[in-house]
């Protein structure tokens, strides 16, 4: 029998899972897809009730926090069944990582179903760079999905930037002014070398945690707190804003030590590590067991042992891992 909560080799108990539900993606933005991409056939992809059989087993084995991601989680037809099964699970937070494209049709009916959290990456406010960096997206469609979702009334909102050097690093004080200004978090992430990408040198374009904060405290007073979401950032205040900043650092700082999450990619593979490739095949267990459970609970749990202690990112840009973030499931 499997045991009801999943620990690893280093004593770390792994209670958030996030799983991608699409490699698709309406955007191509430059540090995560290469222009001409190919997605999966049909067949390798899990169907959505077997994302909500591998949902429920995980929470049937003490996962408290869904994140679903992708590519772009909008995009996969039919995502709010998914989110209305997952949202019955009880789970302690539920969440999605959105480009928000879709969120001016979605917000409301997404956050009925049961999500309490956004977060929605925007990495520029300039609509021609915004273009550029995602190569196919338009800002005013996410803005509208960012005021759309402050309607619905989620618990929580959060932007994503990913900072690079030369390409928008001088936009870091606008974005925490317009998330100031729309009362809702802020996270810079500092971009992976995932997947080999051709429009920038991904060595040169680093730009750290520390850099963007010292760009920041020119302009804002940061405030370090002990605050965690449960996740990788590291959190500021500004005394004059309930706006909270937060870093997510993979490079100059190693979060390894108290990583509590697993990820499933698309076509069922349970990552135990973002930055390394230790994996197991979750979708042959899912169809060779249409009926039973149980193979499936076992298998989640001995895949613990193969979680490793940490990730080995180096910053020169070389690439380690080949799989894109979107299939990777951010
Ligand atoms: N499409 C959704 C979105 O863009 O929010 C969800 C999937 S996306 C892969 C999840 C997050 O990963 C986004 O915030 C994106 O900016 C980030 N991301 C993608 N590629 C990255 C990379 N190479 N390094 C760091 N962050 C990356
Ligand atoms: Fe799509 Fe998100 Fe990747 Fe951009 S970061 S290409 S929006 S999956």
């Amino acid at each position: 029998m499997a045991s009801n909560r999943l620990t690893d080799r280093f004593g770390r108990t792994v209670d958030y899972v996030r799983l991608s539900v699409t490699d698709r993606c309406d955007f191509r933005c430059v540090y995560c897809m290469a222009e001409d991409m190919t997605f999966l056939p049909r067949q390798q992809v899990l169907t959505l009730e077997e994302i909500a059989r591998l949902a429920r087993n995980f929470v049937a084995l003490g996962t408290r926090k869904i994140r679903l991601t992708g590519g772009e989680p909008l995009v996969r037809r039919d995502i709010l069944s998914l989110v209305r099964e997952i949202g019955g699970l009880g789970l302690r937070d539920f969440a999605m990582t959105t480009n928000g494209s879709q969120l001016p049709a979605l917000a409301d009916d997404l956050r009925k179903a049961g999500l309490k959290r956004l977060n929605i990456s925007l990495d520029s406010l300039d609509p021609e760079r915004f273009r550029t960096l995602t190569r196919t997206g338009r800002l005013q469609q996410v803005l509208d999905g960012i005021d759309a979702a402050r309607e619905a009334g989620f618990e929580g909102i959060k932007l994503n930037a990913v900072v690079m050097k030369g390409r928008n690093d001088d936009e870091i004080p606008g974005l925490v002014n317009f998330a100031r200004q729309k009362g809702v978090d802020i996270t810079f992430i500092e971009e992976m070398p995932l997947g080999e990408i051709s429009e920038h040198d991904r060595g040169l374009a680093l730009c750290t945690s520390d850099e963007v904060r010292q760009i920041l405290s020119r302009h804002y007073d940061l405030v370090a707190t002990t605050e965690d979401s449960g996740g990788p950032a590291r959190y500021y205040r500004m005394p004059d804003s309930d706006t909270r900043v937060g870093f997510i650092s993979p490079h100059s700082h190693n979060f390894c030590s108290t990583c509590n999450r697993v990820r499933v990619t698309v076509e069922g593979r349970l990552l135990l590590c973002l930055g390394n490739e230790h994996s197991m095949d979750l979708r042959r267990v899912l169809r060779a067991n249409p009926t039973s459970d149980e193979p499936l609970r076992e298998a989640i749990t001995q895949a613990m042992d193969l979680k490793p202690e940490r990730h080995h990112f180096s910053s020169n840009g070389d690439v380690q891992i080949l799989r894109f973030m979107n299939m990777t499931g951010g």
